[in-house]
């Protein structure tokens, strides 16, 4: 039943509030929107399909061009068509050379190392780009409901970090749209087929997303309405492209054609990349694909051993994920497909055998995520009540501490938002200003993590070091975007920075951070517990200098020089990197230290006892 609402005072009707949603794809971008609990994907003026390509062309005569009419151009103007944006969004120079040399337009390294593209004497940043195809999707959606529209629901994949979801927000803004929720992509999917409406209902899902550039997998939990993204896998260079290049590879090793021939002969090229894409569709439905060129053929059974290892990766990332979730593969309820390579049938067995389940595909696999994105602004604009979204951060963020250790605040794998804190305080006398330094990783020294940013807190009042109560506090709120505030709580002095890191971090180097930490985790635990105990000591150096000055005249020279000559050995132990020399050291020096204390401690109290007259 379709609900109107009425404004009482002046009579009018209200339009309920409409929130898009959007799929912002790397290779397709779609938009969507739910009218009275239905969802309706907007398609081109034809009718004909719901996909616009991401895809800017800017022509000559200075016009930006985009989707299908600027996909034409890819071939004939390839310098001047911008493909694969999202691949960029939020990186820096450093971080895309791997992706540069497959590209056919121009990257250029800026002073401020934030990627942009060069056409004719002009620069483009990935987001005024991701902004242009948005603008494209708004007026798309404009035009077919006859009105304007000015909030969205934005997807993106569930390893963007938070400089890829603010540059995607950015990006929304740009073009006119105030996002209100960025969603992760396979949770946006869950919901397209209805995950979590049922309250009464605790499900596990695994979303397997293989589209034509990129592959990943996630696994969900949805309980009381609440979705919450467990863990995330996948292959950022692996997709249906991989698929036809298995088919062209095939083709020309039986028809003797040399990879340099392909190279010259650009249209052979074309052709048999267009072929094999062809006949990859063709035996989605059939057992063998014929060609008028007789020797570009293929059997169904030959397609499968051909993309035999590229499923296998797939399977392999899917097994991290399952175990990062730290659940059994029987525990896992659905098993949801999207992205258009999903439609070969090989997948769906393969993943049937795999989970021993039945696969969900029956939604059109390139839209659920747009879909999912609608029913998110539905939610948002209050139309559908009581859920709540919830996801993951996929790396531990923390502050560098002493030493350059890493002190992790918020973990890994935390469900976001999220708020935490931890009370630091200062390793030098009279220290008035405290460095906050903020990495993402989860390896034990910062060198080895990304820094996100670093910002200075002020005006602590002079004391003694270990005195200011140091409350460094992070946020990072449902779009993955880190706000850190260090307060002085003894003086009330605070610093309050939003962290938008300017060097996006890559899904191969998050990837690479994780495996790093858990091949290097026994290197790591010795040189943290080595630093450890060197701070340790260099606290306890410092304070007993301190004690000597304070107590000069409670103990004897030979007390003294012994003392000193503990701490001498203590300071040198500092130089070498053995932490059993270091904690030996320590101990020598307490053990003789320790008497030396209660005996000034009992003398001090005595005096100050006296002072106030209480044993007359
Ligand atoms: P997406 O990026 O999600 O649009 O996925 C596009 C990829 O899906 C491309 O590699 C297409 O070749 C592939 N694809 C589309 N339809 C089919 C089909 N019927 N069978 C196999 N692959 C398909």
């Amino acid at each position: 039943m379709a609900k109107i609402s009425i404004n009482m005072k002046s009579g009018e009707v209200v339009e309920p509030e409409l929130i898009i949603g959007i799929d912002l794809g790397t290779t397709n971008s779609l938009v969507a929107y739910v009218r009275n609990g239905e969802t309706h994907i907007v398609k081109d003026p034809s009718g004909k399909t719901s996909l616009v390509p991401s895809i800017v062309h800017f022509n000559l005569n200075g016009e930006v061009i985009v989707g299908e009419t600027a996909k034409q151009n890819l071939i004939t103007s390839p310098e001047r068509t911008i493909y694969s944006v999202k691949r960029l969004l939020g990186k820096s120079y450093v971080d895309i050379t791997s992706v540069e040399s497959n590209l056919a337009y121009d990257i250029i390294d800026q002073e401020d190392q934030l990627v942009k593209v060069k056409i004719d004497d002009n620069f483009h940043s990935p987001v005024g780009l991701s902004a242009e195809i948005l603008k494209y999707l708004k007026k798309r959606i404009e035009n077919h409901l006859g009105r304007e529209v000015s909030k969205a629901v934005i997807t993106v994949p569930a390893y963007f970090n938070d400089s890829q979801r603010q540059a995607t927000r950015d990006a929304g803004k740009l073009a006119g749209l105030d996002v209100l929720r960025i969603i992760n992509e396979p949770t946006a999917a869950s919901l397209a087929y209805g995950v979590g409406l049922d309250k009464e209902k605790v499900e596990t899902v695994a979303v397997y997303d293989l589209g034509g550039g990129t592959f990943d997998v996630s696994i969900l939990r949805i309980e009381d309405g609440v979705f919450d993204v467990l863990s995330t896998n996948g292959d950022t260079f692996l997709g249906g492209d991989d698929f036809d290049k298995a088919i062209m590879r095939h083709w020309m090793s039986e028809n003797n054609i040399s990879q340099e021939h392909l190279k010259e002969d650009k249209s052979l090229n074309q052709m048999l990349r267009i072929k094999a894409e062809d006949a990859k569709k063709i035996l989605s439905n059939n057992d063998v694909y014929s060609s008028e060129d007789s020797q570009f053929s293929l059997t169904k059974e030959k397609f499968i051993e051909l993309v035999q290892p590229l499923i296998k990766r797939t399977l392999e990332c899917t097994d991290f994920a399952v175990k990062d979730a730290e659940i059994k593969i029987e525990e896992i309820d659905k098993i949801i497909l999207v992205g258009g390579s999903t439609r070969m049938p090989i997948i769906k067995s393969t993943l049937e055998e795999y989970f021993k389940k039945e696969v969900y595909n029956e939604l059109n696999p390139d839209e659920v995520v747009a879909m999912g994105a609608a029913i998110q602004a539905d939610i948002l604009a209050g139309n559908t009540k009581g859920y709540l979204l919830i996801d993951v951060t996929p790396l531990s963020l923390g502050i560098e501490t002493v030493g350059g250790l890493m002190d992790p605040i918020i973990p890994r794998n935390s469900k976001i938002p999220i708020s935490a804190g931890r009370s630091y305080t200062t390793s030098v006398d009279g220290q008035t200003n405290l460095k906050v330094a903020v990495y993402q990783g989860e390896r034990d020294l910062v060198e080895h993590n990304r820094k996100l940013g670093e910002f200075i807190l002020k005006e602590i009042p002079p004391m003694a070091a270990g005195m200011p109560k140091i409350e460094v506090h992070f946020m990072l709120d449902a779009d993955g975007i880190l706000k850190v505030k260090a307060s002085e709580k003894r003086s009330g002095h605070s610093t309050e920075v939003k962290i938008k890191s300017q060097y996006g971090i890559s899904e191969e180097e998050m990837g690479r951070m994780l495996l790093d930490s858990i091949q290097n985790a026994e290197y790591d635990m010795k040189i943290k517990s080595l630093l450890e105990a060197k701070n340790e000591a260099r606290s306890i150096v410092l304070s007993s200098k301190k004690f000597i000055k304070q107590n000069s005249a409670i103990f004897n020279q030979d007390e003294i020089q012994t003392l000193e000559s503990h701490i001498e050995d203590l300071e040198n132990s500092l130089n070498g990197d053995d932490k059993d020399v270091v904690n030996s050291a320590m101990n020598q020096l307490n053990e003789f230290a320790n008497p030396l204390a209660q005996r000034a401690m009992d003398y001090n109290i005595s005096k100050a006892l006296k002072g106030k007259g209480i044993l007359e």
